[in-house]
């Protein structure tokens, strides 16, 4: 198709850049007939309390399974939802999701636990995030101390904004957190600056505590700095005994994991929790 086109005709797309790019609409189309249609679903991931062994949070993670295409990773989405602004009702969708089902367990009686929605850089840069928040909350009568939002060191970019919105989101109740902690390249100046409960020590980091001795460092570091600026510390992506084994003797409050549970539906967890009283 190259050759046809002839040698003075200027190309700016590939036919592999088309590809991408019709693909890409497909999958935005997609995403939009996918809120539509009910095809989205949450998850639930245990996060455990590395002293007591007890659930005392829980992650609220998307799921889309697209009738024809099957299940589709939020790495693969996310990042689209973004681009295009469907982030916002999709993003309103899981917070309003994971409120309620908080509100169910602690009604069936479950001692309460704290439930994480991810909030991405653009639905925490909406004007009416705060508000959007104090909504959903209304709505689903969630005392606010029992939702935290994790946001990413991306969201630092407009720091002055970050700022005032995480201060009247704090004001509110609600926990703030750093997902992906130590991924982000940002300078750690912000740590004093931004009225943040906890850490969450990347994944990455946690996989590699026996494989890298510098991974090891990292997280032993990085759990220590929390501390000393009052901050908790969580660990994803724990999938060992040994790795929260290790996360204990140094500290560590809280582990999330597969060792202790894939994320999983809410029923799912219900039942979980109910095996862990
Ligand atoms: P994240 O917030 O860092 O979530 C942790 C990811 O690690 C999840 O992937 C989870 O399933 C996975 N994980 C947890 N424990 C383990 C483990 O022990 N081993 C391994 N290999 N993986 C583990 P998931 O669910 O595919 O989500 C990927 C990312 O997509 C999330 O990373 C988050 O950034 C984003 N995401 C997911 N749900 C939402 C959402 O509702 N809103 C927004 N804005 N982003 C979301
Ligand atoms: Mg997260
Ligand atoms: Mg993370
Ligand atoms: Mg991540």
């Amino acid at each position: 198709r190259v050759k046809e086109q002839g040698k003075n005709n200027f190309q700016f797309y590939t036919p592999d850049m088309n590809e991408a790019v019709s693909q890409k609409m497909k999958l935005e189309m997609g995403l939009r007939k996918g809120l539509e249609r009910g095809e989205f679903k949450v998850y639930y991931q245990p996060q455990i309390d590395v002293i007591s062994g007890k659930v005392i949070g829980v992650e609220a993670l998307i799921r889309w399974q697209h009738p024809e295409w099957g299940n589709i990773s939020p790495d693969e989405f996310i990042p689209l939802a973004e681009e295009t602004g469907l982030i916002i009702p999709i993003g309103e969708w899981v917070l309003y999701e994971a409120c309620h089902q908080n509100k169910i367990w602690q009604n069936t009686g479950y001692p309460p636990l704290r439930i994480a929605v991810n909030i991405s850089s653009r639905q925490f840069q909406q004007n009416n995030l705060v508000e959007m928040v104090s909504k959903t909350l209304k709505e689903t009568e969630l005392d606010p101390q029992y939702l935290e939002l994790e946001l990413t060191e991306s969201i630092i970019q407009d720091s002055k904004y970050a700022i005032t919105t995480m201060q009247k989101l704090k004001a509110m109740g609600i926990h703030l957190s750093i997902d992906d902690f130590g991924t982000g390249y940002s300078s750690l100046s912000y740590l004093k600056l931004f009225p943040i409960d906890s850490l969450k020590i990347d994944r990455s980091f946690t996989s590699n505590i026996f494989a890298d001795s510098k991974d090891a460092a990292l997280v032993h570091t990085i759990i220590a700095m929390a501390h000393n600026l009052d901050l908790k510390v969580i660990a994803e992506g724990v999938e060992t005994q040994e790795q929260l084994h290790f996360l204990r003797q140094r500290q560590c409050n809280e582990a999330q994991g597969y060792f202790f549970s894939r994320p999983v539906s809410g029923e799912e967890l219900s039942i979980f929790l109910k095996n862990r009283l």
